[in-house]
């Protein structure tokens, strides 16, 4: 009889508690009124220092905005399918965040107590994430007035199919998943995943992925929101470009209105440099998505216009940057002279060579006339330790040095951009064109002999301007 009775108790007890928490969901307290903190703390069993926390830490608006989100949801437990969406984005990952993430994951209280600690969660997981609001100007691109240019060799065209598809996907208000993963099986979005899982990218691009992120970015439940909210840059930055889709499409039409003015000021700072006899036929693809801003994978090029916004400016400079890269690409013999023994060494002199004279037609990111200075030194005195470290056959020294000059568009980029300008000042732009197909030993020695008769004292110690000069090739830098 004690046993009967025991299960009897425990079976009214779960039913009066779920009344009670039935009771409180259907009288709650309504979070889309325009509620005040004194209001807020009324609510029973409602945390204090979570309600003092939120009120002098974040914006009125976001905090209303937040707090009836989550009372939308059926029980403000559903928060803890949050921490999934941070899954599939990769942002799970990050440290600063994952303990907060992980106290989503536990129960939280019921009801409107529950509505409110999730609340401040959210608020402070959103602290964490370093984002601001991003900076459109609106205005359409000002871009200098030039010449007709005349018929030639470089064929450039832009390709918006990628970056149109992700905008209609994400007006679209919530496509099922299996839609969105077709859509993007396309041959641009193949090149992308490509890219994106080279193997320094720590979580590499799948399409289940990019179909995901995009379908959460589309999508208008409670849930998908107070994600946007939680992490404005997230699901693969997919969630700041819905929440700015008009400011995009009027890029993409400034940009459509703008191509062919913008491809002729890609030529004109290009082609002075460029070969005659080579044939360039490119086409640069709009994306938007997280990792990088600009890439090529197969024979694509893109771009992720997130990360320029309508700074034409800059995506000027960049498709200038590129396309000199891509014109390299085509008339490339770099590495057919030389021993195994100087190969390490003559690969560091290509890069300089490749980096540089592309920086000269035109920098990603501008310096200061200071930073010029700063980084050039920098530059010299990496390349002159890394050029003993040859010497004395550390390697692995060598190497470490060579990542220190060209990580993050570093020094060897500026010293190759100042190089560079002294070869066509002395010489023209003739010379860069001749050069070319040459390498980073010519380029060098081209250096040295422009500086000479420039009258200029060379960047380097003449211990290394020597041994460069006895470095064998195939040209002989004639004047
Ligand atoms: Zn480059």
């Amino acid at each position: 009889m004690r046993r009967i009775n025991f299960i009897i108790g425990v079976v009214t007890c779960i039913m009066s508690t779920s009344q009670v928490v039935f009771c409180q969901e259907s009288k709650g307290f309504d979070f889309s009124s325009n509620w005040t903190y004194g209001d807020l703390a009324k609510i029973a069993n409602v945390d204090s220092v979570e309600l003092t926390w939120l009120e002098k830490n974040v914006p009125a608006d976001y905090a209303h905005q937040v707090l009836k989100l989550v009372s939308h949801l059926t029980m403000p437990s559903a928060c803890q399918l949050l921490p999934v969406y941070a899954v599939y984005d990769g942002s799970y990952q990050n440290k600063l965040t994952r303990s907060l993430l992980d106290s989503l994951f536990i129960r939280c209280p019921d009801g409107d107590a529950g509505v409110v600690h999730n609340a401040s969660l959210i608020a402070k997981i959103r602290k964490k994430y370093a984002y601001t609001e991003a900076g459109f100007a609106s205005k359409p691109p000002e871009l200098p007035g030039h010449d007709p240019v005349v018929g030639n060799n470089l064929k450039l065209s832009f390709d918006f199919g990628p970056a149109e598809t992700i905008l209609s996907i994400l007006s679209s208000g919530g496509l099922p998943y299996d839609t969105i993963y077709k859509r993007i099986a396309t041959h641009p979005f193949d090149a992308m995943i490509h890219h994106r899982n080279q193997s320094f990218y720590n979580f590499p691009f799948t399409r289940e992925k990019l179909a995901n992120c995009l379908r959460m970015a589309a999508g208008n439940l409670p849930l998908d929101s107070l994600y946007r909210l939680m992490n404005p840059n997230g699901l693969l930055h997919f969630a700041e470009v819905r929440n700015h889709l008009k400011d995009y499409r009027q890029i993409l039409n400034s940009l459509t209105a703008n191509e062919s003015n913008m491809l002729d000021l890609v030529k004109i700072r290009v082609l002075p440099y460029s070969p005659d006899k080579i044939i360039i036929d490119r086409k640069v693809s709009f994306f938007f998505g997280q990792g990088a801003d600009g890439w090529a994978s197969d024979d694509i090029t893109g771009m992720d216009l997130e990360y320029y916004k309508d700074d034409y400016q800059t995506m000027l400079r960049l498709l200038q940057h590129e396309t000199f890269h891509t014109v390299q690409n085509a008339v490339k013999t770099l590495s057919k002279s030389n021993s195994k023994e100087f190969m390490p060494y003559q690969h560091m002199l290509n890069y300089i060579f490749l980096e540089g004279t592309a920086t000269f037609i035109a920098d990603p990111n501008p310096k200061s006339e200071e930073q010029l200075i700063q980084a050039t030194k920098l530059g010299v005195s990496l390349f002159e330790q890394a050029t003993k470290a040859f010497q004395d056959k550390k390697g692995e020294e060598m190497d470490q040095l060579k990542t220190k000059g060209v990580q993050q568009s570093g020094p060897f980029y500026t010293m190759g951009k100042k190089m560079t300008e002294e070869i066509v000042v002395v010489f023209g732009p003739e010379r860069i064109k001749k050069i070319l197909p040459l390498g980073g030993i010519v380029f060098f020695k081209t250096y040295f002999d422009a500086a000479q008769k420039n009258g200029n004292k060379s960047l380097f110690d003449i211990s290394v301007e020597k041994l460069i000069r006895s470095l064998p090739n195939d040209y002989d830098g004639e004047n």
